[in-house]
């Protein structure tokens, strides 16, 4: 039972914590979590809102003396990731999340937590609820959706919000401080491709595989393979040996670099020998120069029944050549932040279809020129191709300020409570502060929160002793605020 941690300090953030446990709220089940907040905010008496699609809002007015602060918001998102072991029996619409303590964590059985975010919404209702802390004056943003597309974030009202500063409680690391975070947006490029009008026969499938992978926009930067890539680098190196090619297809997600991709060629028997020799030296090549990150790259060459229209030998040409000059990987460091990705794309998904050959790259970049400037190459490489752009829309990242007053106040709020520095980071990936941060312009935001590791798994455990900093640096900083 949840009872096993009403026990733990600072009790009125673990009390929120466990009633968040009994109250099922799985990304898009959010309206029993938000019922529980306002169920709080009534019962202080303290204003509240609630938009379409189920954000929350409630105002609490400043502490005798700070009333002509600036407004602070604490934000945090309702859902959580749903996720359990195969063999634990448990229904997410109905069944409260087990919590048990072990050691210095808290976790679950068999389940995800939702410490991610329930933590730091129980830090929001706790501070809501004391009416001994010091603060100017306040609201508290609860979210819905953040897990599955930041789809709460997105819909907030113009005008939803009336402070300037802006408190993320959804980090992960006590002592970081996350100050930015990418933008990004999908381009689909097509090619149009030209067959042969006759069917060939002498079929083979060229399949890579048994790369990493991973996601595109945190492990970027770990010089992991992209095999759609790397495959089509393997077909330009061989294909003098005169083999045609009838398709290439890679990838299954926008945001997951691509573990395996698979060509299908066809070759007359009395070059085939030649072929194989000509792709095995290519991956050669390949394997040494990524023994250390992906050992288990390998690929199969084996013949297949049938027969296909191949594409006319310039159309094959074009595919490979579109394949090799489309950028993948980190394209800018960030030139303050040490080890921060700035700018990447990610050449997610190929598909080759009769006439068409798709690919789909997907950029980020924290800053929305760079952003911007990362696609007018891929605009570029079409242009020379012969292919065309389809530019989606994307969302927006938040650019680091190190010269933030919020940071330089939180910094030193840091390093009192604790005596050492927190650690200044952003991440390359989307978060809500940057969909936010573009709503509401002059925003000056920051993100923190207590050690939860593995969140969105049913490992995830939430360090209690780094809750008991997280509180009181929470509340030395709302006091520090509002001076
Ligand atoms: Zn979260």
């Amino acid at each position: 039972m949840s009872s096993a941690i009403t026990g733990l300090k600072p009790e009125p953030v673990w009390k929120h914590f466990a009633k968040i446990l009994t109250i099922p709220h799985c990304s898009g089940n959010e309206k029993a979590i938000g019922d529980y907040v306002i169920s709080v905010a009534e019962g202080l008496g303290l204003p509240w809102k609630r938009d379409k699609v189920g954000n929350v809002v409630v105002s609490k007015p400043a502490a005798s003396g700070r009333e002509g602060a600036v407004g602070a918001i604490l934000q945090g998102h309702l859902d959580m990731v749903c996720e359990k072991n195969s063999g634990t029996e448990h229904d997410f619409k109905k069944d409260p999340i087990r919590a048990a303590i072990k050691g210095e964590w808290v976790h679950a059985e068999g389940t995800t937590l939702g410490a991610d975010n329930g933590i730091g919404l129980a830090a929001a209702l706790a501070v809501m609820e004391d009416k001994t802390l010091v603060h100017g004056p306040m609201e508290f943003l609860f979210t819905v959706d953040e897990e599955t597309g930041l789809t709460g974030a997105n819909k907030i009202p113009k005008g939803f919000l009336a402070g300037k500063m802006l408190l993320n409680l959804d980090s992960e690391d006590e002592g970081t401080f996350t100050i930015g975070c990418a933008g990004g947006a999908d381009s689909t490029l097509v090619l149009p491709l030209e067959r042969k009008k006759a069917a060939s026969r002498n079929l083979y499938r060229l399949h890579l595989q048994g790369f990493r992978g991973g996601h595109s926009g945190i492990d970027i930067n770990e010089g992991r393979g992209n095999a759609i890539k790397l495959l089509a680098r393997m077909l330009g190196q061989a294909r003098a040996t005169g083999f045609e090619l009838v398709g290439l297809d890679g990838g299954s997600k926008h945001n997951a670099i691509p573990r395996e991709a698979f060509a299908v060629l066809s070759c007359p028997p009395a070059k085939a020998r030649a072929m194989k020799a000509a792709l095995q030296k290519a991956f050669d090549k390949i394997s040494v120069e990524y023994k250390a990150v992906e050992p288990e790259a390998r690929f199969t060459l084996e013949p297949v029944e049938g027969r296909e229209p191949a594409l006319l030998k310039d159309s094959g040409h074009r595919l490979i050549d579109l394949l090799l000059a489309i950028p993948h990987g980190v394209v800018a460091m960030h030139p303050e932040i040490a080890g921060l990705v700035e700018t990447s794309t990610n050449l997610a998904i190929v598909k080759t279809g009769k006439k068409e050959l798709e690919v789909l790259c997907s950029t980020r970049s924290s800053v929305a020129s760079a952003l911007e400037a990362t696609r007018d190459v891929l605009k570029a490489v079409c242009a020379l191709a012969g292919a065309r752009a389809d530019l989606r829309d994307g969302y927006p990242g938040w650019m680091p300020d190190l010269a933030s007053p919020l940071l330089k106040k939180l910094k030193e709020v840091y390093e009192r409570a604790f005596a050492k520095q927190a650690e200044i980071v952003a991440v390359h990936a989307g978060l809500e502060c940057g969909i936010i941060g573009e709503k509401f312009p002059g925003m000056d935001m920051i993100s923190f929160g207590p050690t939860i590791k593995n969140p969105h798994s049913p490992e995830e455990r939430v360090h209690v002793g780094s809750v008991e900093k997280f509180w009181a640096f929470l509340t030395a900083a709302l006091d520090e605020l509002s001076r």
